[in-house]
């Protein structure tokens, strides 16, 4: 029975995904969902963008959290449209509150829609919020061991961001064991080496970007 249920919330999900995609389509807006456990950087990745020569790129940002508006108004000093969903406790983010923050977007006028979810490795990957790709970020604070304990994600990701990369010196993280782990599961996989602090490799991060933006 309960397997059922589930299914049935996946399956109504994934029809509300549909209309998100088609609405995306018609303002041909990009749109990419990032996941990752909570702390890992999501929302300093999104504002290097920002501090990049990025301007080529027109950029709205959906900032899903449980409770406040922290990430939200930490992107909106770069004067970037930027709706914050709460989840009120909820631990992903789901199409039909994805479809409500478009209406508060200025969807003419935008390129590049980023949806950072909720911190959580496990939900947020079953449910389909319209996007045309998956950002998995991780942590080298975080276990090498993710790509093993967390397969799914790292199966349905289209970029692995492996941030907070000047930390290493300072953690246990096996770097070759995470990329073996990654690409035994996704072997095409781009993975990206990130710090936010140093800035190394968020060119990379902002190219990668601007490519699905250019080939839509
Ligand atoms: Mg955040
Ligand atoms: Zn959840």
């Amino acid at each position: 029975m309960k397997v059922d249920i589930v299914q049935k919330v996946l399956k109504a999900n994934d029809e509300i995904a549909k209309l998100v995609k088609d609405k995306l389509k018609s303002y041909k807006m990009f749109c990419i969902n990032m996941i990752s456990a909570p702390g890992s950087g999501k929302t300093t990745l999104i504002e290097r963008i920002f501090q990049e020569d990025a301007e080529d790129m027109r950029i709205g940002v959906i900032e899903g959290d449980p409770e406040t508006t922290r990430d939200a108004e930490r992107i909106s000093k770069y004067n970037v449209p930027v709706v914050q969903i709460n989840t009120a406790g909820g631990c992903h983010l789901e199409a039909h509150l994805v479809l409500q923050a478009l209406d508060k977007l200025p969807l003419g006028e935008i390129d590049l829609l980023i949806i950072e979810n909720v911190g959580n490795l496990v939900c947020p990957v079953g449910f389909d919020l319209g996007e045309d790709a998956r950002v998995a970020v991780v942590s080298v604070s975080e276990g090498h061991d993710k790509p093993f304990k967390y397969p799914k994600l790292f199966t349905t990701a289209n970029l692995v961001i492996l941030n907070k990369i000047d930390l290493l010196p300072y953690v246990d993280f096996d770097v070759e064991e995470f990329r073996k782990g990654v690409l035994g599961i996704n072997p095409n996989v781009n993975i990206i080496h990130t710090s936010c602090r140093t800035k190394e490799g968020i060119d990379k991060w902002v190219n990668w970007l601007r490519e699905q933006v250019k080939n839509g």
